[in-house]
């Protein structure tokens, strides 16, 4: 492709773009494809001679198109959002161009001088003590990972690495297999599936413990657990708390987990992988408290801050057991700078790294924090006004306090009819929710998730909500 096919290309892909997600509403939010829909859609080869970017972009509708789910459409209401702006696809396009691979300082010290900065900038944004910060002057800094998961995983290999480190010191005649065979850590039974995962990708036990009424982790028992496992000989190790689960946007009580992992130094893991967003906004940040004991830090502004997919900063009060743990160095990766500025590729399981920190900072600019926090407010108060439609209409209850922008409700009555109820939304595929269940009760989702959403999208879904339970209720009386 030559300069001007790219120009040209570029501008008819912005123009698609443009028209693709102004429009977005108008699109059925579920495909209605079938499995293996694509196959007879296309060639069995790639093309032996070049072809033209024409081509290629009238395809998109006709191949790609029907087997979308518009994420972005006011729709959407499934899982948690997954963001999107103008300004950082245009960081991306950039990103693109520079394509470095960024694992050391020197193998383009924009990419993680700018990362750094950002952290900073974000960290303060969202009320981080200044432990995390690398402006602190200390160890402390942040780093882009690419997903929450990954974030749970790092943070889980630092703390193991820290604790063999530490009982080694006790114990110099264990073997490192001995005391890993000894770690235990811990998450609730409402942590996210990828906090289960990194303890099974790491081989340490994980316990997924229970949660209070309000579906929390809380203090006492964690402190129990502690105490039974160190009674049998355990070594506890590690805790992830959740800010804002996936199941109902429940924060653990990180206040009172926080000084009990302190005391028995247990590295302290904060997931808030959706929550984590809305701490830009002052009115949000008391569900925070209690953040200064944590060891580190997570969240995804890729959910629900505007920045594209992949960005998931962590933060790190002292990213050294990790560096070591993580530290191999061939000379070719070697150079002259090394310690004058952080490694990246020490704190993150694969080498190479995109220059992710270029979509935060399109972001921040051109958005503001102002912005950015009408973003969220709005989403939040479309969740309230979705739950008082649902609490107007006495069949229905909500049933977890709304906090953010996630309404979890359900029918009064039993799991099955509302199995039968979402099934029927879904297939129609006008509105799209996942659901979920908490000791035995199923219920609804709805996520707020588009930045396209309004008021009278709101009230669109509520009907659609609405002429589904009619229909199902008519149906269960008529089979009486
Ligand atoms: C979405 C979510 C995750 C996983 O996020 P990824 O970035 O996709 O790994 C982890 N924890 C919580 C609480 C989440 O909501």
């Amino acid at each position: 492709m030559d300069p001007n096919g790219f120009k040209e290309f570029s501008k008819a892909m912005t123009d698609y773009i443009v028209e693709y997600l102004e429009n977005i509403r108008d699109r059925t939010v579920l495909p209605t494809v079938q499995p293996g829909y694509m196959k007879p859609l296309l060639p069995n080869e790639a093309p032996q001679k070049p072809e033209n970017w024409q081509d290629v972009m009238n395809d998109v509708e006709r191949v790609i198109m029907p087997g979308v789910t518009h994420w972005h459409s006011p729709k959407f209401h499934a899982y948690f959002p997954t963001a999107q702006s103008y300004p950082a696809i245009v960081a991306d396009m950039l990103s693109g161009a520079i394509a470095c691979i960024g694992f050391t300082w020197i193998a383009s010290p924009a990419c993680t001088e700018l990362e750094v900065i950002m952290l900073d900038w974000l960290g303060k944004m969202i009320g981080l003590p200044k432990e995390f910060l690398a402006c602190s002057g200390g160890k402390a800094g942040g780093v882009i990972q690419g997903t929450a998961s990954e974030a749970t995983l790092v943070a889980l290999l630092g703390a193991k690495a820290k604790k063999i480190q530490q009982v080694k010191e006790q114990h110099p005649d264990w073997k490192n297999h001995e005391i890993v065979g000894k770690l235990v850590a811990y998450g609730s039974v409402q942590a996210h599936s990828s906090v289960e995962r990194a303890g099974l990708l790491s081989g340490v036990q994980f316990r997924l413990l229970e949660t209070n009424e309000k579906h929390q982790l809380c203090g006492e028992t964690l402190e129990e657990a502690i105490k039974a496992d160190k009674e049998k000989g355990f070594v506890p190790f590690y805790v992830v708390a959740t800010l804002g689960t996936t199941s109902s946007c429940t924060f653990d009580r990180l206040d009172e987990i926080g000084p009990i992992c302190n005391r028995e130094d247990i590295w302290l893991h904060v997931d808030a992988a959706y929550a984590g967003s809305a701490f830009i906004c002052p009115e949000f940040r008391h569900l925070l408290k209690g953040i200064e004991r944590a060891d580190s830090f997570n969240f995804n502004p890729h959910k629900w801050m505007l920045v594209n997919f992949d960005c998931s900063p962590m933060w790190l009060k002292d990213p050294t057991y990790l560096v070591n743990a993580f530290n191999v160095d061939p000379v070719y990766l070697k150079h002259d700078m090394q310690g004058s500025a952080p490694d990246y590729r020490h704190w993150q399981i694969p080498l190479g790294r995109r220059f992710r920190s270029l979509k935060l900072w399109f972001v921040l600019r051109l958005y503001g924090i102002e912005g950015l926090q009408k973003h969220i407010r709005n989403h939040v108060a479309l969740a309230h006004q979705f739950e008082s439609l649902v609490l107007s209409d006495s069949r229905f209850e909500v049933v977890e306090d709304v906090v953010l922008g996630l309404v979890c409700f359900r029918l009064k009555g039993s799991n099955e009819i509302n199995d039968n109820l979402l099934k029927r939304i879904n297939g129609a595929g006008n509105i799209h929710l996942v659901p979920s269940k908490i000791k035995d009760n199923f219920f609804l989702r709805l996520a707020i998730c588009s930045r396209y959403t309004e008021s009278r999208d709101i009230q669109y879904s509520w009907n659609e909500v609405k002429r589904c339970a009619d229909e199902v209720i008519e149906e269960q009386s008529l089979s009486k």
